[in-house]
């Protein structure tokens, strides 16, 4: 370990000011954290890949690793290169008042020393604030003169054309203001965060503060006396507070009094506790009148939001489509057919995409999609890269019907969906013959990662597998809207 000279580090203080308690837990019990899910492992991992190109913003810098060196060695070789001269350092790392950070850049510049702290994220958060706020009040604690501190994010109205041009994807934030502003704050924090951690585990109850402004990995720990189901069951909109209930000392659903449900909730209520389903039939006939023949289920798969663009064209955390799988009914009962595309990622897949795409959908089709808002968005992408298409796309987009609808609004509800809307939640109760369970790929995130690993692989067999496995979750996409829209006419009798 690193001794006790260094109490904190950066991300411990920026921990401990969402809560005391997980700063702790992180300190003495770290044991009891939940893993890393590969969505946030990605979400470090990408967070890392835009550092290190950020770097390029003053290239020439010596780097002052983490590996192979102790804190101290860090603190040393920043000093040592300092007193050489060299201007800009990346990772630079110093220690003041027991708390040890790393600057990402420090860059001596004709006003003197700046801090650039890089965030691969897309705007200004309060905690990235807070973040630069401490390495000024540390660096400048050591002596070094500070005279400016900058937050460095991404720049998303930056479009791609060629190479990566690094001072046009970054947008540089002046925080020298908000630090200096902060450094009373920072100093109490600092003060109360250590004093914390000389006593004992502090009593602190699950809050709001629990999801803000992170998901916290001790709620498996913290949360574990909240029976399931409970007041924290409750999904979407008009729910109850559910840490007033909890407050109150409300807990269980049988504890809920129904005045304080509304027509959504109490819906939801029933079926969480007496597995009861709800149907308007009126309704449904209604939103079932809305569709016509030929009918063609349309799914896209895409890339995952990446802060650095892949393709040229393309924006940062632009969303490439790289797949989709449409199923085609031209009258009722009549046979499905099946289309589908799944791009090798060689080039920017959007235009071979539209044009397949294109090429499979009826003239005048009713379009059927899951969340109609991811389709339309990508849609509109591509008809802003193809003017010339833009006609034909707006038609398409005009005929699209949205089967989530009922389920999202509670027309249809049965007790097995848990509030959830989710074409994964709804396939299982209402067709359970038909199953994601079974599928190597069950999941859009997975799918995405799927195909980075299809487009980098050079393994004939490997690419072939995840080319088989993509193929099959897709259609089971567009084959899950086919059966859902089926029960839906049943129902709808
Ligand atoms: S789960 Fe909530 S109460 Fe527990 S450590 Fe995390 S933020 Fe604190």
């Amino acid at each position: 370990m690193h001794g006790k000279q260094y109490q904190l580090s950066k991300s411990l203080f920026i921990r401990g000011l969402q809560c005391h308690k997980s700063l702790y837990l992180q300190k003495f019990q770290p044991e009891l954290k939940e893993e890393v899910t590969p969505e946030k492992q990605r979400l470090f991992d990408s967070g890392s890949n835009v550092g290190l190109l950020a770097q390029q913003l003053f290239p020439g810098g010596v780097n002052v690793p983490y590996e192979g060196l102790s804190y101290t060695e860090q603190i040393e070789r920043t000093q040592s290169l300092i007193q050489q001269g060299v201007d800009t350092i990346y990772e630079a790392a110093f220690s003041y008042q027991g708390v040890f950070v790393k600057c990402d850049i420090l860059h001596l510049g004709s006003d003197g020393w700046a801090i650039y702290e890089v965030k691969s994220s897309a705007k200004v958060e309060e905690y990235q604030l807070n973040d630069v706020s401490l390495q000024h009040y540390v660096v400048s604690g050591t002596g070094l003169p500070v005279k400016k501190a900058f937050l460095v994010h991404i720049n998303t109205k930056y479009i791609r054309h060629g190479d990566i041009e690094v001072d046009k994807l970054f947008a540089i934030i002046d925080a020298t203001d908000i630090t200096k502003e902060k450094r009373d704050f920072i100093k109490d924090e600092l003060e109360k965060q250590l004093n914390m951690l000389d006593g004992d585990e502090p009593v602190i109850d699950i809050g709001a503060h629990c999801d803000n402004p992170f998901s916290c990995d001790f709620k498996s720990h913290c949360w574990s006396h909240i029976p399931s189901p409970s007041v924290f069951d409750y999904r979407g909109t008009g729910k109850p507070n559910s840490f007033q209930l909890y407050q109150k000392g409300i807990i269980r659903l049988e504890d809920v009094p129904s005045d304080m449900l509304g027509r959504r909730t109490k819906i939801q209520h029933e079926g969480m506790l007496y597995q009861k389903n709800h149907i308007n039939v009126a309704a449904l006939n209604k939103f079932l009148e809305s569709f016509w023949y030929p009918l063609c289920f349309m799914d896209f798969e895409t890339t995952f939001m990446v802060p650095v663009p892949m393709y040229d064209g393309m924006r940062p955390y632009q969303q490439v489509p790289f797949q989709f799988s449409v199923h085609v009914q031209q009258e009722p009962d009549g046979k499905l057919e099946h289309y589908e595309y799944l791009s090798d990622g060689v080039k920017n897949p959007q235009s071979e995409f539209i044009d397949r795409l294109l090429a499979v959908i009826p003239r005048d089709a009713c379009i059927v999609t899951w969340n109609q808002g991811f389709e339309i968005s990508r849609l509109r992408e591509i008809a802003t890269a193809f003017p010339d298409k833009r006609d034909i796309i707006n038609h398409i987009i005009n005929n699209i019907r949205d089967l989530m609808k009922p389920f999202q609004s509670m027309t249809v509800y049965n007790w097995q969906f848990n509030g959830s809307y989710s074409i994964k939640a709804v396939l299982p109760a209402l067709v359970p013959e038909l199953s994601y369970d079974d599928l190597e790929i069950n999941n859009g995130g997975t799918a995405s990662s799927a195909w980075v690993c299809l487009v980098q692989t050079n393994d004939a067999g490997e690419k072939e597998t995840i080319r088989k496995q993509l193929l099959q979750y897709c259609h089971m996409d567009t084959l899950a809207m086919v059966r859902i829209l089926e029960k839906m006419k049943e129902m709808a009798i």
